[in-house]
Formats: structure tokens, C-alpha cells, sequence
């Protein structure tokens, strides 16, 4: 069985701080292996909320560094390894979250899995058994080395575009994909912050043109605009089915699942 496991949807500083939304990340299950992507504050918790074991995770990656992506790396990296008892699992992040002067994953919590530690860069690409995760490109995020990312299994690809502000590669290169997952932050463009605002998104979409895009990651501006209105508004402007994101959704990911949910209806064709 494969799925996508919202933990969390929130984005932004205020509706993290605030958890308006719940934050967190998402625990994949594709091909029977467990990622968790993007593990914010909350994470724990919420894996302990929706009865999910840390000690099931065969991986986490990290988009960036940013603490709202970030923050429970080094707690499910203890937990993923039964508090550093059972070493197991891998972790993938880019460089500046394991180097140089303010690394967020605290060296100590490596040794418990065994240093299995990946650099996600361009042309990056590491096999799961059953599952191939590839660095699909760079994006632009303020400072920070921030990367959009495919997960391929099963014959499938689920595609994600983490934090960026948008340029024109980023369509081409999430094509093929089943499934996408865009971090939409703000409605409208603030030059201090580098997001992704609905009209990027049908963009990317134009291009990418996955079977079903999935919205998240929501800043205070797209709380109050209504996610749920503004995926219909893509929707209708791309002719890519478009959803919004939900703290808690799980999206069924099963070519075999035969009492499909409308959710999950988009691989099931
Ligand atoms: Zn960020």
C-alpha cells in the first residue's frame, strides 16, 4: 500500500507559531518503505496523534533547512533509530543543513544512524529498495539550499516543489509526475519572502501537468483566502485537478484499492 500521510499543512511563521494549522511535514508510505519528508515542529506529536511508529521510518529527508521544515529532524532521527538502540534508516538533506557554522542535524544523533547521512544536490539520486528518490532541481529560497524532489515507485512518480520563489525550469522539470505537491505560501508576492503564489502554481502546472496536484505548506494569507477555494480556482484555470491539502488527510496512493476515494481515485486509473 502506498499513501501520503499529511501531518501538517501549516507554512509560514504565523500560522506555525500560531498553529492555526498543524505543522509537522508528511510521512510518506511508498512501496511499503516509510519517509518522512520535511519533519517540522509538531512532528512527533502528530505521529504520536495519528498513531504512526517513528520506528517504522526507513528515511527522512529534508527539503531545507528552515525550521519549519526542520525542526524534529533530530528527535524522529533518535526515534527512527529506537533512541539510538536499534540504529536504522537513512537521512538526505543538503549540505548547509550538516555543515558549516549552524548545521540543524546535531552530529551526536548521527552515530544512531550510523552516519547514514546523504548530501541532496543536483543529480542526486538514491535507491530504497522499491523506492528511487531524486534531487529534480534546485529551486530558489532565500539563502538556503532548498530542492524540489521525485519519489519514484511502483512505476509511478510523486513529485514535490518545496519553498521556492517561481522561475520557468520548475515545470519542466516536476513533468511526469502522478502526483505533486506544491508548497503554496502567500497569495500575493512580498519581496522578503521567496514563495509560491497561485498564479506560479497554474505555471508550473501549465507544464508539469501531473494527474492530481496537491496544495500545502498554507501561510496566513491562504488561511484566510480558503485553501479549498483556491485549488478549485487552479483547478479550473489549468484543467489539472487540483487539492487542497488538510492536516491529518491521508491520500491513498493504491492502483489497487478498489473502493478508491475520490482522493485517491487519480492513481487508481
Ligand atoms: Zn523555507
Amino acid at each position: 500500500m502506498s499513501e501520503i500521510i499529511f501531518l501538517g499543512t501549516a507554512g509560514g511563521r504565523m500560522v506555525v507559531a500560531s498553529q492555526i494549522r498543524k505543522s509537522g511535514g508528511m510521512w510518506l508510505e511508498l512501496n511499503g518503505k516509510n519517509i518522512l519528508l520535511d519533519p517540522g515542529p509538531g512532528c512527533l506529536l502528530r505521529c504520536a496523534e495519528l498513531g504512526l511508529r517513528p520506528s517504522r521510518l526507513d528515511c527522512i529527508v529534508l527539503s531545507h533547512r528552515h525550521i519549519d521544515h526542520s525542526n524534529d529532524v533530530n528527535i524522529m532521527a533518535e526515534a527512527m533509530s529506537g533512541g539510538g538502540f536499534k540504529p536504522k534508516g537513512i537521512l538526505i538533506a543538503p549540505m548547509d543543513c550538516l555543515e558549516g557554522d549552524d548545521p540543524v542535524v546535531l552530529k551526536y544523533v548521527r552515530t544512531y544512524i550510523k552516519n547514514n547521512v546523504f548530501v541532496l544536490k543536483d543529480g542526486f539520486k538514491h535507491g530504497l529498495d522499491g523506492v528511487t528518490i531524486e534531487c529534480a532541481l534546485r529551486l530558489m529560497h532565500s539563502n538556503v539550499e532548498c530542492y524540489g524532489i521525485k519519489f519514484h515507485f511502483e512505476g509511478r512518480t510523486l513529485g514535490y516543489v518545496a519553498d521556492t520563489k517561481y522561475f520557468e525550469g520548475i515545470g519542466e522539470a516536476m513533468k511526469g509526475c502522478e502526483g505533486l505537491i506544491l508548497n503554496m505560501v502567500r497569495v500575493t508576492h512580498d519581496e522578503r519572502f521567496q514563495h509560491l503564489i497561485p498564479q506560479d502554481v497554474e505555471s508550473i502546472l501549465k507544464v508539469a501537468r501531473p494527474r492530481l496536484a496537491i496544495l500545502s505548506h498554507f501561510g496566513m494569507q491562504v488561511v484566510k483566502a480558503g485553501p479549498k477555494d483556491m485549488a478549485s480556482r487552479v483547478e479550473k484555470l489549468t484543467g489539472v485537478r487540483t487539492i487542497a491539502a488538510e492536516d491529518g488527510m491521508r491520500l491513498k496512493l493504491d492502483r489497487r484499492e478498489e473502493k478508491a476515494t475520490t482522493l485517491g481515485e487519480f492513481i487508481g486509473k
